[in-house]
């Protein structure tokens, strides 16, 4: 069996951009939006994670997810089963004010990450859903459509806009080098391992993806 340690580090050495695509590719409105447009959607939204962490650890003198998480007046909260049912989902935010942590996905990827504050990473994440339905200015993360019909004026938003400024918010909330998106990458192994090395292998197509792409510009 491949070594975990190792394949996180392969994991942590994709660059965000990478790990951008890898969540558009999960969004059901995929298809609506070309390569080039998805680069720029995933810059924005990656963007937006890092001035609104900025902004909040201004704001409240702090950069300790748990600290602004109490100072936020957000509730955390603890499930033993997962929390929907999805197995690899570690945590979710409930409007207005909950934040629930799967305690089975936090401890599995606690015991292969033992330096890394995981909860932490969590919390920031799902601080970042609080501060977009909080917003008195809705965030391009919430208010950007594709359009999903080609004949009829249907639009939809684009959900992974918003995970992928949240890991953001995460990463520079808590200083981090990598990208928290590859905590997936600890679950996807505890549940089961040849699952991530496949999720590592679909990256490195996108990281082609994005090497054409740069060339092409
Ligand atoms: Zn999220």
């Amino acid at each position: 069996m491949t070594d975990f340690n190792e394949l996180f580090r392969h994991a942590a050495d994709f660059p965000d951009e990478a790990w951008g695509l890898y969540s558009f590719y999960r969004d059901f409105v995929e298809k609506r939006v070309p390569l080039k447009e998805k680069y720029n959607l995933i810059l924005k939204a990656q963007d937006i994670g890092k001035e609104e962490a900025a902004k909040i650890s201004g704001r409240f003198q702090t950069a300790r997810p748990e600290h602004l998480a109490a100072l936020m007046k957000l509730q955390i909260g603890w499930s033993d089963s997962p929390v929907n049912d999805r197995l690899a989902v570690f945590a979710l935010f409930e409007p207005p004010d909950r934040i629930l942590l799967s305690r089975t996905s936090v401890d599995a990827a606690a015991e292969l990450l033992p330096d890394e504050d995981i909860e932490s990473l969590l919390i920031a994440h799902e601080i970042f859903h609080f501060v977009e339905e909080e917003a008195e200015k809705p965030l391009f993360t919430r208010t950007f459509r594709v359009r999903t019909n080609r004949w009829l004026p249907f639009y939809s938003p684009v959900s992974c806009l918003s995970e992928i400024a949240a890991m953001s918010f995460a990463k520079n909330l808590c200083c981090i080098d990598w990208s928290p998106f590859a905590l997936d990458i600890a679950l996807l192994y505890h549940l089961k391992p040849e699952k991530a090395v496949e999720t590592l292998e679909q990256l490195a197509v996108y990281m082609q993806e994005l090497e054409t792409l740069k060339r092409i510009k």
